[in-house]
């Protein structure tokens, strides 16, 4: 019998890769991991935990703003850029430090350098040449920004870079009009830079409702944010400390800072696939089938390299099933329905299965539930700005198949409602149940059908 180094060896310390790493080990199993840059991954070195901590930082403004119409004088309010970065950057090393703690603890191996196939139970870690041998290779090596190539992409930051600036940028073009365009246009106008988002579609956030698209763009504009659709950057150019950036319409922006959000790329090049006979698709991404299992029977790979659905808890639970169906002889696929999202824009979108689109192509006979008010808190504060909610009924069932939120802690809502989706429940069991009062998420129950009429 082949005896290896290790019965599990895992390429990537990120959000997927650590959670089938702690696992597997409380099965039993002796594990290895190793990270190329930081323990924690994407989500914790340079995604969700520091984004969100420069979304409250953002926020702060249309707080301040609002607190005037209940009586509060806010006078001499200044921003220091470099205080939330310092401040974020000592959380980051709290965390990074929590999950080299747990790594530890379930006695697993850390490796602090880059790892590399040389066939299908070979690992080279690059930095000390050395390799070692594994039974089974988990691949949870995440993705990275991908910039189109035009000239002077080089010039243009990405969210990797954005969060260790020296400074704020004074005016910043952000290409794309995904999560991340979005959530970092939100943050830097908070924050005080002059913003201009461009996006070559329609509208923001393909792939969205259509009417939280709309309705998130016409409220960022009034917060500030110059979005400009049909919009393409054909070259941008150094003009001093600054840029300057030329549409494709022969439009010319000057910047401090251009940033570009235009997808993420999964991390298998030079990985070592093609000698390990693992098989890739055309965007890069590592084939799996619904046990996350490659085409190498012994090689599984879990998270965004897989290009599947690009969210932390999804990694995680990639992570968790994968743990549990080869070291806890529970074969266990993930659950994709009901994944509730949050696009942390100002305002922020919360949302949970079909959009309306989707839901006419999938069911075709469906009940449309809208309702677009102003929050209470606006009334004084004198706030312009409007929260809408949507709820999408198969009509045939009366279940509820999709929810979309614009306003204040959509995610928070969205998060609760995605619980009742997935257990079926219909829009009966929506208006049975009572309202909490006051407050936005009441709506929810109380919601009327829109006239669908010609
Ligand atoms: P990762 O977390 O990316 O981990 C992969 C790790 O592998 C990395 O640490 C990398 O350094 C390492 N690695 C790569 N190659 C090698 C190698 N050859 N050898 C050793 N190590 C290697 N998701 C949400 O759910 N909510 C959010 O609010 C959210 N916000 C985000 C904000 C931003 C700016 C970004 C970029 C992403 C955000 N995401 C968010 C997405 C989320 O971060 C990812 O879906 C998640 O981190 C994927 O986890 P993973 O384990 O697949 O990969
Ligand atoms: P997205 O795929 O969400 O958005 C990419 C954007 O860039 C789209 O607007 C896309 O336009 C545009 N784009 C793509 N290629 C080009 C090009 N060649 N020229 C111009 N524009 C282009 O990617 P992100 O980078 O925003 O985020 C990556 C993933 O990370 C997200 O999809 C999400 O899964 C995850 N994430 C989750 C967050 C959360 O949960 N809150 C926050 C941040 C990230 P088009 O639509 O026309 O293709």
């Amino acid at each position: 019998m082949t005896s290896y180094d290790y019965d599990l060896f895992v390429i990537g310390a990120g959000s997927g890769g650590v959670r089938a790493a702690r696992m597997s080990a409380t099965y039993g199993a002796r594990v290895a991991i190793a990270e190329e840059y930081r323990f924690g991954g994407t989500c914790v070195i340079r995604g969700c935990v520091p984004k969100k901590l420069f979304v409250y930082a953002g926020r702060f403004a249309g707080e301040f703003e609002d607190a005037a119409g209940f009586g509060w004088q806010l006078e001499g309010l200044k921003f220091d850029w470099p205080t939330l970065v310092a401040n974020k950057d000592k959380e980051i090393d709290r965390l990074e430090g929590l999950y080299k703690k747990t790594l530890k603890n379930a006695d697993a191996v850390s490796f602090h350098e880059r790892a590399e196939l040389v066939d299908a139970h070979t690992i080279r870690l690059v930095s000390s040449d050395k390799t070692v041998t594994a039974k089974t290779i988990l691949i949870a090596t995440g993705g990275h920004p991908f910039k189109p190539d035009i000239p002077g992409a080089e010039l243009a930051i990405t969210s990797n870079e954005a969060f260790h600036l020296e400074t704020l940028p004074r005016r910043i073009v952000i290409v794309g009009a995904g999560y991340i365009a979005v959530e970092f246009a939100s943050i830097f106008n908070g924050l005080g830079s002059q913003v201009t988002q461009l996006y070559r579609g329609e509208q923001i956030l393909r792939g969205f409702d259509d009417d939280m698209r709309e309705g998130l763009a016409e409220e960022m504009g009034k917060r500030g944010v110059d979005i400009r659709l049909g919009a393409q950057v054909s070259e941008i150019t150094p003009d001093g400390q600054a840029y300057s950036v030329k549409l494709s319409s022969g439009e010319m922006l000057d910047a401090d800072l251009v940033m570009y959000a235009t997808g993420r790329a999964p991390n298998t090049s030079g990985l070592g696939l093609e000698a390990a006979s693992v098989e890739v698709g055309k965007r890069g991404e590592i084939v799996v089938d619904e046990f996350s299992k490659t085409s190498r029977d012994n090689i599984y790979a879990v998270g965004d390299v897989t290009n599947r659905v690009a969210l932390t808890p999804v990694a995680i639970r990639e992570g968790a099933a994968f743990a549990e169906t080869v070291f806890n002889d529970t074969p266990t696929k993930v659950d994709y329905d009901c994944i509730p999202t949050a696009v942390f824009s100002e305002p922020e979108i919360g949302t949970v299965g079909l959009t309306e689109t989707q839901a006419r192509e999938k069911f075709g006979d469906i009940h449309i539930y809208k309702s677009a008010f102003r929050p209470m808190k606006y009334t004084l504060s004198g706030r312009d700005e409007r929260m809408i909610m949507k709820l999408i009924v198969d009509a045939a069932s009366g279940r509820v198949i999709g929810c979309h939120i614009l306003g204040s802690d959509a995610g928070e809502i969205a998060q609760s409602v995605a619980i009742a989706m997935r257990m079926g429940a219909t829009k009966e069991d929506f208006d049975a149940t009572m309202a909490l009062h006051p407050s936005a998420g009441e709506e929810l129950v109380t919601m009327k059908e829109v006239w669908q009429g010609e």
